[in-house]
């Protein structure tokens, strides 16, 4: 495979870069303050709507999207070094609309979703005006292998009642977040790859609890990584997401990319966080791959992956 930038990624990467500098690195400290100052770590600070304001007038919104009616239509190679430039900084991928877990919703929606999915919920994330999160792992089971979700969704009438749990879903406690795609066993009788669905379950849905938060090596991300309980949660029929027994190969669709972008975003943030501060803060993202003498072992380790990667 040829991982040379393309003439539009190039042109991408120029104006996220200076997006980077002039905008997200600058306002960092102030994004940290006006969270600090309403004493609610899940709080959206107003920055980030200025910034996504910003982000917008210059043509860098939605970069994941690849289907052209949606977004610029990047190919996933075109923008994974995009990911990677706005890993490097905690809020310059929701400056950009361009967050997980949303990102992938987004695709499921646009793949998947039916004309008033698309207009009630797709639209809205599009925009920036909500939030989403996606709701697979269970505590109970092995959830690395999808087949072994146990949420039950069952059938009744126009409707379908959920019960189970799950947890580590991320986004929820995002004050913005208004929307679940959920993951569940709707026919346990069915082969095991057909047994799953996915369906559409608002934050509000009475019998949906939001639990706790749970810690990540001993720190609660914003936004929070939630358990979360059904008790007979009810939704309509037209929530189900394609057809029973699709949930599994949603997932499939949904998680080749999100992968690969988690994999770019991490890349840069742990470039970024191998090189060392300068005496007035974070260095520029200029000087954050150079190379040079001053840099530690991590450093070169970064950019010598990075240059394996690019061939
Ligand atoms: C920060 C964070 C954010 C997350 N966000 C989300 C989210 O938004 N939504 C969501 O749904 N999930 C989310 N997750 C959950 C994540 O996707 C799961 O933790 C992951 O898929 C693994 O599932 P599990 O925790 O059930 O581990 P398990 O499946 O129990 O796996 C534990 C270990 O056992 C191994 N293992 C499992 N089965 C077998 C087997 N049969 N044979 C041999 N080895 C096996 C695995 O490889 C792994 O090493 C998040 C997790 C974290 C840490």
């Amino acid at each position: 495979m040829d991982f040379a930038y393309t003439d539009r990624c190039n042109e991408y990467r120029t104006k996220l870069l200076a997006f980077m500098d002039e905008c997200i690195y600058p306002n960092e400290a102030l994004y940290e303050e006006q969270i600090a100052a309403t004493g609610n770590p899940n709080h959206q600070p107003a920055i980030i709507e200025e910034l996504k304001i910003e982000a917008r007038s210059r043509g860098l919104w939605n970069l994941f999207h690849p289907h052209e009616q949606w977004g610029p239509g990047l190919t996933n190679a075109e923008y994974a070094p995009l990911a990677e430039i706005m890993g490097r900084s905690p809020i310059a991928s929701e400056s950009c609309n361009c967050s997980a877990p949303d990102t992938g919703n987004m695709e499921v929606l646009t793949m998947f979703g039916t004309p008033d999915q698309q207009d009630t919920w797709l639209r809205p994330l599009l925009a920036g005006e909500i939030r989403s999160a996606f709701a697979m792992t269970e505590p109970d089971v092995a959830s690395s292998d999808a087949t072994n979700i146990e949420l039950s969704i069952e059938r009744d009438g126009d409707h379908y009642v959920l019960n189970g749990r799950k947890w580590w879903i991320s986004g929820a406690m995002h004050p913005n977040c208004q929307i679940f795609i959920v993951m569940g066993k709707s026919d346990p009788a069915a082969s095991p790859h057909r047994q799953q669905s996915q369906i559409l379950v608002p934050m509000g849905t009475a019998g949906l609890t939001v639990v706790r938060p749970l810690p990540v090596f001993g720190y609660f991300d914003q936004e929070g990584h939630v358990e979360l309980r059904f008790e007979n949660v009810r939704v309509p029929a037209s929530n189900m997401l394609a057809t029973e027994g699709d949930g599994f190969a949603i997932s499939q669709a949904r998680l080749g990319p999100g992968r690969i972008h988690h994999c770019m975003r991490s890349i840069g943030a742990s470039g970024r966080s191998a090189v060392p501060r300068s005496a007035s803060g974070w260095p520029s993202a200029a000087t954050s791959w150079t190379g040079s003498p001053r840099l530690g072992s991590t450093s070169r380790w970064c950019a010598c992956s990075r240059s394996r990667r690019r061939g």
